[in-house]
């Protein structure tokens, strides 16, 4: 059926080393198809959208390298492991069900959360000091109801078509609250997506994950090596190990707070510390909030840089939809990859220097669309970088509050710019290329990718679409998209 291909995978096999020494070849988007990739332009000409989704998701991946620990965990694992005490170290929650009047009202210990946001939910320590009246207001969470589980999980994911960028930024943190201050279900999240990523094919997480701001099940602040440590022992269990996928760890900082220098300052002597867990550090936030624009920091890293020896950088830039320099200033930070870059050919002279050049855009098409950045996907840039030789991958942000994986990003690529066979494999090299991995285990997994992929080639080669399995999850996010997918 598609008699090409084996000669392809051959030709794969023979230049890869090629293709790792000079690794500028493969991420600059080849502009002159390989005549011999034509099977998977025949494959997706043939193919319904329920066949191309499943090979998309058994298709073996790199890595994500842009996603957000807390934002990247689905709602029903928050709810299960808020109820689970011996999978969450003990703590007990209550979430806020009913918006009775107190005396006091809005004066009460979280001061930053609206007193009318419904579903803000608080460990049980936090509970015990609330008045008799405001404690009416909240139900333990696993007394709820099924009618309440089913809104409360709503609740932080963006599942209407009216909810975007305000309801992400302004109430689904809010709601977590002290959820994402528990090291323990913190621990268990990172394991439970290296599970369902490595159930997509990918080989590499390189997740954003803070040690900072958890807190013990009385109340007390955990301090960052015990933190860590629990998170350490959980990743040695032999069940995150048998994943397969490799894990390292970001550092972010909130740009925008008052004394962000500070924790810049702080979280780079941490960095140091443990760089056998921790690659890099991202700078978060709201970038249209301008006080955490990009050169606040420049003088901070400059003097960061005179003290230890180098810290890669990954820096959220360009997603914002007006047109700002925030690209070209966070490469004059040091950053090695931008975080989004929506806004980037608003700026022409940077879109020349990261053409054919080493800093990678790490592209996400779901939260671009759904944090209204940009309004249709065929508005998204990331072809014009894709095919001008501007490295890009892909990546999934968010994804628990989107309701969405890896395999969506790439079939919305694939449906939406009509990828080659090439280019969807160029994504996933480059995200192992451009990983903050030593050099020689980023060797070992571009070599692993290389077996993967060409293991798949042949085995659809064989036997077509039966050598693929059902997707282990269809999420809500391609449902409501593509609603053929669940015919
Ligand atoms: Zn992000």
């Amino acid at each position: 059926m598609f008699s090409s291909l084996r000669s392809f995978t051959s030709l794969v096999l023979l230049v890869s080393p090629l293709i790792f020494c000079q690794s500028f070849v493969v991420t600059a988007a080849a502009k002159i198809e390989n005549s011999q990739t034509n099977w998977f332009n025949d494959f997706k000409q043939q193919a319904s959208d329920k066949q191309l989704y499943k090979f998309l998701y058994n298709m073996p991946k790199g890595a994500d390298l842009h996603n957000h620990a807390s934002g990247s965990n689905f709602p029903r694992w928050w709810y299960e492991l808020a109820i689970n005490s011996e999978l969450n170290g003990g703590y007990r929650y209550y979430t806020k069900t009913k918006l009775t009047l107190c005396q006091g009202y809005g004066q009460n210990a979280f001061g930053y959360i609206s007193p009318t946001l419904t579903f803000v939910t608080i460990a049980e320590n936090i509970y015990k000091k609330l008045s008799a009246c405001e404690q009416k207001n909240y139900t333990q969470l696993s007394s709820l109801t099924p009618k309440e589980i089913k809104a409360w999980e709503q609740s932080i994911w963006l599942d209407k078509d009216y909810e975007g960028r305000d309801e992400f930024f302004q109430t689904h943190w809010q709601r977590l609250n002290e959820l994402a201050n528990n090291p323990y279900i913190a621990a268990e999240m990172l394991v439970r997506n290296m599970k369902a990523f490595g159930n997509e094919g990918l080989i590499y997480l390189e997740s954003q994950f803070n040690v900072t701001g958890f807190m013990t099940p009385n109340g007390k602040p955990q301090t960052q090596t015990a933190a860590l440590n629990i998170l350490k022992e959980r990743l040695a269990q032999d069940d995150a190990k048998q994943t397969g996928v490799e894990v390292k760890l970001v550092y972010q900082l909130l740009r925008f707070t008052p004394n962000a220098e500070q924790q810049l300052t702080d979280i780079y002597k941490f960095v140091d510390q443990n760089r056998d867990l921790y690659v890099g550090i991202n700078m978060v936030g709201r970038e249209d909030n301008g006080k955490g624009h990009p050169l606040r920091f420049l003088s901070t890293l400059r003097e960061l840089r005179q003290q230890y020896p180098a810290i890669a950088l990954t820096i959220h830039a360009g997603e914002v939809d007006e047109p700002n320099f925030h690209i070209r200033d966070t490469l004059l930070l040091g950053a090695d990859r931008i975080g989004h870059g929506v806004n980037l050919l608003g700026d022409p002279q940077t879109t020349l220097l990261m053409r054919h050049n080493h800093y990678l855009i790490e592209v996400n098409l779901i939260s671009n669309l759904l944090l209204e950045y940009v309004d249709d996907f065929k508005k998204h840039p990331f072809p014009e970088f894709l095919r001008t030789g501007i490295p890009v991958a892909l990546s999934t942000d968010d994804r628990g509050m989107f309701h969405s994986n890896l395999t969506d990003e790439f079939f919305i690529a694939v449906k939406t710019f009509n990828l080659s066979w090439q280019e969807v494999v160029t994504l996933s090299k480059n995200s192992l290329e451009y990983s903050f991995l030593d050099h020689p285990t980023k060797k070992a997994m571009l070599v692993k990718f290389d077996e993967n992929i060409n293991t798949f080639t042949q085995n659809f080669e064989q036997n077509g679409s039966s050598s693929l399995q059902k997707p282990a999850v269809l999420n809500q996010f391609i449902r409501r998209y593509y609603p053929q997918l669940t015919d």
